[in-house]
């Protein structure tokens, strides 16, 4: 998730340093855990901001906020601190700062959603065991950070199409539905491809396609001021149902699986074949 690196990147610039004196919950959904408590990081610098799969890390002693964004949601610079934010799940307030113009800087952290889901959450973890405490124990490596032997030895050992082994956080982490169908684009393969049957070539070919759609994303995403919105990121196929293919000017389809939609190029990626809708063909096994 680059928008979520780049994310993490401009909030450590902001905040690192700053001393958290609260942590305030808006709902009883928001805070996930209840040991170790917040109150323990206060008094604690932020001593970075980080990512793992799609969850964002503020790094405090001894306790580290692990916020998983639901779509569209945020953490914002918040100066006005109002009682009731729109959309506000969560707030970290910190120590003022004085700036080099005498004036003090209070502004907090706010965490928001866009909807009424509250599926946006905290967790807080011990620091010296992030890696290894829920929700992160279960996800697999880093997208961007996958070996083309790593990702081999996953294929081989999990019989599934290659556009949900990419979204599946426990496969690799870090992949959502844009990525997804960008990859697959950019590697030519189909987004039904099986992963077992595409072998060590085919996950060469997959990290490969990983990382320049990574990379890519990542350095249009630190151009910005703040994260973009889902439609504003650059996509090859992903959203555009109907438009020309940009690398051979073929019709951009759409398929449906497993309740969501995945883009492809037939020429590019399926040898001129239309994929079927999975829910209704039985020709596809
Ligand atoms: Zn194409």
């Amino acid at each position: 998730m680059p928008e979520i690196q780049a994310h993490a990147e401009r909030l450590e610039e902001q905040f690192g340093g700053r001393v958290l004196t609260k942590f305030v919950p808006f709902n009883f959904t928001a805070l996930k855990t209840a040991v170790p408590a917040p109150d323990e990081a206060y008094g604690s610098p932020l001593l970075g901001v980080g990512r793992r799969g799609k969850y964002l890390l503020l790094r405090f002693e001894p306790v580290t906020f692990v916020v998983h964004l639901m779509q569209g949601g945020r953490l914002l610079v918040d100066t006005k601190q109002s009682k009731k934010p729109r959309g506000g799940q969560a707030r970290f307030l910190f120590e003022p700062v004085e700036r080099d113009d005498g004036s003090f800087d209070d502004s907090a952290l706010l965490l928001t959603e866009q909807g009424t889901e509250r599926r946006a959450g905290v967790w807080c973890v011990p620091s010296a065991d992030v890696s290894s405490s829920p929700p992160l124990d279960k996800l697999g490596p880093e997208a961007s950070e996958v070996s083309p032997d790593e990702l081999a030895e996953l294929f081989a050992a999990n019989s599934m199409r290659v556009h949900g082994f990419l979204r599946d956080q426990r496969m690799i982490a870090g992949v959502g539905r844009r990525l997804a169908n960008e990859v697959c684009h950019r590697a030519k393969i189909s987004p039904f491809a099986n992963t077992k049957k595409s072998g060590a070539e085919g996950a060469a070919v997959v990290v490969d396609a990983l990382q320049s759609c990574i990379a890519e994303g990542l350095d249009e995403e630190r151009q910005r001021p703040d994260m973009s919105s889902s439609k504003d990121r650059p996509s090859g196929v992903h959203g555009r149902t109907g438009e020309a293919c940009p690398v051979c000017g073929d019709t951009i389809r759409a398929v449906e699986y497993s309740g969501y939609t995945v883009n492809y190029c037939p020429t590019c990626q399926t040898g001129g074949k239309t994929l079927a809708d999975n829910t209704t063909s039985k020709f596809l096994k």
